[in-house]
């Protein structure tokens, strides 16, 4: 089948160059992030391949199916940056990688744990510079303290089970206790119980409808002055406008983002040599407590490699109609958020 891929970065083309050899795909490959106006490159394409960046709206579903696009694969387990509903209407199917090396985002989580507790990003210029001070650069055990893990499915249960190493006592609120993380020693409590009595609060959660902007003025002002707040999941659970005025309030010791709100403007692209509009993005970096990286927590070679065969297989699925459960629509999304049982489920 004739794809072209979006937002095609040198280590995307290697990875689906390699996961597609053999097979009788064709893979043409584009620097650009999908919008109304790219969408055009796409004509004569039967599917597309998309990023977490790739604004699949409305009105880019139109277009793509004017042009006879079928398919849309999504490289990532989010189908946030689709609308489901159109892609039904416009019979257009849309299909994801559900799962894949979860040891990926849970380790880069924990990364930002212990470098905002013990300020490696200060402590490395600092050394650069030749200031060998410790002041300001005090951390504390993570052995015996309590982390709230908000969202215990495939990420935050492998963060549970790390942070257990660490001693750690892990409080967690979830629609769906996971029956592992209770063998594991994790309680569950109530969001307020998780954000009051945390040190660090990490969230790994979909961003839906019910968890746009979660953690806001309401839900922050419950967390306790010197905690440590992690988002590797999606910008908008969190209501950075919110954040900010907690941080100039000089409330919370440290705040680790791997995803920011508006990060598709930013994100994946060299801008050193421009001018950066957002003053949101901006106010946020200049802290010195706030950590902020570009939507990297998923890179590594184990991650790209599940994402690129599972994105080849859902491609060779769809083409000998077999049945797949990567495929996305917006009923499963609705069901994923009924709670059910996961008795008897593995890590
Ligand atoms: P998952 O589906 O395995 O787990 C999500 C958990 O959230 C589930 O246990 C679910 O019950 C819970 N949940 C959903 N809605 C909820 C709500 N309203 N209240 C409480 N709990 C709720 O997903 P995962 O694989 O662990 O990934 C979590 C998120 O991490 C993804 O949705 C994605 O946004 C993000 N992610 C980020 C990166 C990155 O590179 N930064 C990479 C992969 C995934």
């Amino acid at each position: 089948m004739k794809v072209l891929v979006y937002s095609a970065t040198p280590y995307t083309r290697d990875m689906l160059d390699r996961a597609s050899k053999g097979t009788k795909h064709r893979l043409d490959y584009s620097d650009a992030t999908l919008t109304e106006l790219t969408a055009p490159l796409a004509q004569g394409y039967e599917a597309i391949c998309c990023f977490v960046d790739d604004d699949v709206n409305t009105l880019v579903l139109y277009q793509l199916a004017s042009y006879g696009v079928k398919l849309i694969l999504l490289r990532c387990t989010g189908s946030n940056n689709v609308n489901l509903e159109v892609a039904k209407e416009t019979g257009i199917t849309v299909m994801r990688v559900a799962s894949y090396s979860p040891h990926s985002v849970a380790e880069f989580t924990v990364a930002m744990m212990l470098t905002l507790n013990r300020k490696l990003h200060r402590s490395y210029n600092r050394v650069k510079e030749g200031n060998f001070l410790l002041d300001g650069l005090l951390g504390f055990d993570l052995n015996g303290k309590t982390v709230g893990i908000i969202g215990t499915g495939k990420i935050g249960s492998v963060l549970a089970h790390i942070l257990t190493g660490f001693g750690c006592k892990i409080l967690s609120y979830d629609l769906m206790e996971s029956t592992y993380c209770r063998t594991i020693g994790v309680k569950y409590v109530s969001l307020s119980e998780l954000l009051q009595q945390s040190n660090i609060v990490s969230l790994h959660l979909p961003l839906t409808p019910d968890t746009f902007h979660l953690i806001n003025k309401d839900t922050l002002a419950l967390m306790q002055d010197n905690a440590i707040l992690i988002n590797t999941s999606r910008g908008a659970i969190v209501n950075t406008a919110d954040l900010i005025s907690v941080l100039k309030q000089r409330r919370l010791s440290g705040v680790g983002l791997d995803v920011y709100e508006e990060e598709s403007e930013l994100y994946y692209h060299d801008l050193r040599d421009q001018i950066i509009d957002d003053d949101t993005f901006a106010r946020l970096i200049s802290f010195p407590n706030v950590l902020v990286t570009g939507h990297q927590a998923f890179f590594t070679r184990e991650a790209l490699d599940d994402i690129a065969e599972t994105t080849i297989k859902n491609l060779t699925d769809y083409e000998a109609g077999v049945y797949s459960s990567n495929t996305v629509t917006q009923e499963q999304k609705i069901e994923q958020q009924i709670p059910a049982s996961r008795e008897g489920e593995a890590l």
